[in-house]
């Protein structure tokens, strides 16, 4: 049936491999991050396979049924209340509140395990952690101080909410704090993270400072680009995932509604270009699973818009016919709500 996506562990498996060597000339380890593909159980597999250091997730619900023999990590910062899950089901999580740790070691010291921690800051993304002028060595004494709570390093996420892209003076505010740390309470710290698939142009360039010596990546592996500058990263597949779609309706009709005009079906008031007569078609999807913004266009096909299960293009003269199955390449959002979208039907070449 369609709407189905296609998944090519193949590709997915080259490019986390790609990336991964990289890495690893570059003395980093690697987080990598499954959230975008919910899970499944194939990509899963390809991760198990790697040579990648940790799988990270920001649901708990796919960690906790995520079957790997890898180190799992926690990547949203824990929820007080689900502090007893995130010790029992990972490895390792992204912390930045000392009341949240306390609990953390509490559960951890009744299940009778040691809980590991990245401590987070917020180099100015705005998004997690302590902010970095708020830095305090009196926070890291009481981690250091629990029985329970192994602080395993510090880390920083960037390009997420603030658009702030990573460089060599952003990433020297978090190595003011690892010096800090590491003299005065004479430890070395293991991981110094320092973000995400926006950090690949520096991973390219080889500009990234020595101490970061590790990346949470996720986007770069399943879309073949980095964040920062939305680059295609060279030799990657960008179509692990793509999304095949078939044609419903094909109709000559006014590219301008008739009559009185109010709102569209989701409540929005819509400016609508009159442009003549016009070949439009009906693809069977629509908003419930994909957002058209989320389609890379193809060739021949002009998105015009969507309702919830019908997407509206204008196309080429006589090219498609009713039954026609057209291929799209998706972009981050499109992976992440398609996958969770149980109308959807999943298949692997
Ligand atoms: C999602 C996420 C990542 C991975 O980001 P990508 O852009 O997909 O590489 C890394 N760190 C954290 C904390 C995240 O939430």
């Amino acid at each position: 049936m369609y709407p189905k996506v296609i998944i090519d562990p193949k590709k997915y498996a080259f490019n986390v491999d790609y990336i991964t060597n990289l890495c690893h000339r570059q003395q980093l380890s690697v987080m990598a991050v499954s959230k975008v593909f919910s899970n499944d159980p194939k990509l899963i597999e390809v991760l198990d396979r790697s040579n990648v250091s940790y799988i990270a997730d920001s649901k708990l619900e796919n960690l906790m049924h995520m079957k790997t023999t890898k180190k799992k990590v926690y990547l949203r910062i824990p929820a007080l209340s689900e502090a007893s899950l995130v010790v029992r089901y990972t490895d390792m999580s992204l912390n930045s509140e000392l009341v949240v740790i306390d609990k953390l070691n509490e559960v951890a010291a009744k299940m009778n395990k040691r809980h590991q921690i990245i401590f987070m800051y917020d180099l100015g993304d705005l998004r997690e952690g302590v902010y970095y002028k708020d830095f305090s060595l009196k926070d890291i004494k009481h981690i250091l101080s629990l029985s329970h709570i192994e602080l395993k390093g510090i880390g920083t996420n960037l390009t997420c909410y603030g658009s702030v892209i990573p460089t060599f003076e952003t990433y020297e505010k978090l190595k003011n704090i690892k010096d800090q740390i590491e003299s005065n309470f004479k430890i070395k710290l293991d991981i110094i993270s320092g973000g995400n698939s926006s950090s690949i142009p520096m991973l390219m360039n080889q500009t990234l400072p020595p101490y970061i010596n590790n990346l949470r990546i996720g986007e770069a592996l399943i879309l073949g680009r980095e964040t920062a500058y939305q680059e295609k990263i060279d030799h990657l597949y960008e179509d692990v995932i793509t999304l095949e779609v078939e044609i419903l309706e094909i109709k000559d009709k006014p590219s301008f509604p008739e009559g009185e005009l109010g709102y569209d079906a989701f409540g929005q008031k819509i400016e609508y270009v009159d442009k003549g007569m016009m070949k439009r078609a009906i693809l069977g999807i629509g908003r419930q699973d994909v957002s058209l913004n989320d389609l890379y266009p193809i060739k021949g096909i002009t998105f015009i818009g969507s309702s919830s299960d019908h997407l509206i293009v204008e196309i080429a003269e006589g090219k498609y016919h009713i039954g026609d199955i057209l291929t799209f390449k998706l972009k981050y959002g499109g992976i992440l709500s398609l996958l969770n979208s149980s109308y959807v039907e999943k298949t692997y070449v």
